[in-house]
């Protein structure tokens, strides 16, 4: 590990940024139009939002494990967990509570502030969520935010997690309500709606952002952006995710003859992002490793300052933990971790 980047553990129970107000409603069009400027053009009205509105230029580093993996009776095509498809993802049980506080006193260590816990449920039972209030209580207890994605929760199942203390609930819309059918068919949009509201509701801060790569138009991403952008409010996260696929998923085996994404349509994605919802974490989540350096450089000039951190993303690879240090020291970007530090 490079010493010269190692931090110390710190505490964060700060309350999250309170979030600017969406510079919206933002129509499909008005997305598309700001996604189709020269791409320049685009990328430096980005960064001029970013600039303004994060002033500390930091990156939040978020920590992800998966404490319940597979198995899962949804039908998401892009995912190795679904029950539906053969992918080599075993299910297992809710990890223990040890086990979980011990992966996340590393993250802590290893310079997260954000650790984000995943299960691969449908709709967790009532028990299920109390399992998962005790985590969260547990993590919390650490000094870091938490987050945790669960799939749809009841206004009840919300409460108890609010109770608990929970931070963030992360839960994303995926793709465009016009794209959404193609890649799912075990649940609607509006579910997601539901539970985006249940949990809003409950005072939890709200983590969504979806996955581009799967087949969609450019129109579609901008419908994507538009529906984050005109939640209200926008949520505090949105993380977006460049497909990676997993051989054995429907999408992995529809889009073998098709190239990969034109990574610059990523960038053009988080500058969208980070106009449309000048207040929110913009997340650079998975595929990171396919897009290497330098679009991940140009991905923190148009505005995103968050990313996934560690070696495994849910059941997928993502960069290493030493490599991202570095790459972010390369750059001269500071950590939310460091430049809370340096405020003491
Ligand atoms: S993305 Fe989530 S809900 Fe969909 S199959 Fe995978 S684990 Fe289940």
């Amino acid at each position: 590990m490079n010493a010269a980047v190692t931090e110390s553990p710190i505490q964060l129970h700060r309350p999250a940024k309170p979030v600017a107000p969406a510079a919206g409603p933002w129509t499909r069009e008005a997305v598309l139009a700001l996604m189709e400027k020269p791409f320049m053009e685009l990328v430096q009205q980005a960064h001029a939002v970013h600039r303004e509105h994060w002033p500390d230029g930091d990156i939040e580093l978020a920590s992800l494990l998966s404490v319940k993996t597979g198995g899962c009776p949804e039908d998401c095509g892009y995912c190795p967990q679904s029950v539906h498809y053969d992918t080599g993802v075993d299910a297992s049980k809710l990890m223990a509570p040890d086990a979980v506080l011990e992966a996340a006193r590393a993250a802590q260590q290893a310079g997260a502030t954000r650790f984000c816990m995943g299960a691969a449920w449908r709709s967790p039972n009532d028990r299920d969520v109390e399992k998962v209030a005790e985590l969260v209580r547990g993590v919390r207890g650490l000094g870091l935010q938490t987050c945790a994605t669960l799939g749809m929760l009841s206004p009840s199942q919300a409460g108890t997690l609010a109770e608990a203390g929970l931070d963030y609930y992360n839960h994303n819309l995926d793709s465009a309500p016009d794209f959404y059918p193609t890649i799912i068919g075990t649940r609607q949009y509006q579910d997601r709606l539901d539970t985006l509201k249940n949990v809003r509701d409950a005072g939890i801060h709200v983590c969504c952002g979806g996955i581009v790569g799967m087949g969609e138009t450019r129109d579609q991403r901008a419908g994507l952006v538009a529906e984050l952008a005109n939640l209200n409010p926008p949520p505090e996260s949105v993380p977006v995710n460049d497909l990676v696929r997993v051989e054995g998923t429907p999408l992995a085996e529809g889009l073998k003859e098709s190239a990969p994404l034109d990574p610059f349509e990523v960038v053009r994605v988080i500058a969208a992002a980070r106009i449309t919802m000048p207040g929110s974490r913009v997340r650079l989540s998975a595929g990171r490793r396919e897009l290497g350096d330098g679009i991940q450089a140009l991905c923190f000039m148009a505005g995103a300052n968050s990313i996934f951190y560690g070696d495994k993303l849910l059941v997928t690879g993502n960069p290493d933990a030493e490599g991202d240090r570095a790459l972010l020291q390369r750059l001269d970007l500071k950590t939310t971790g460091q430049v809370v530090a340096a405020k003491g």
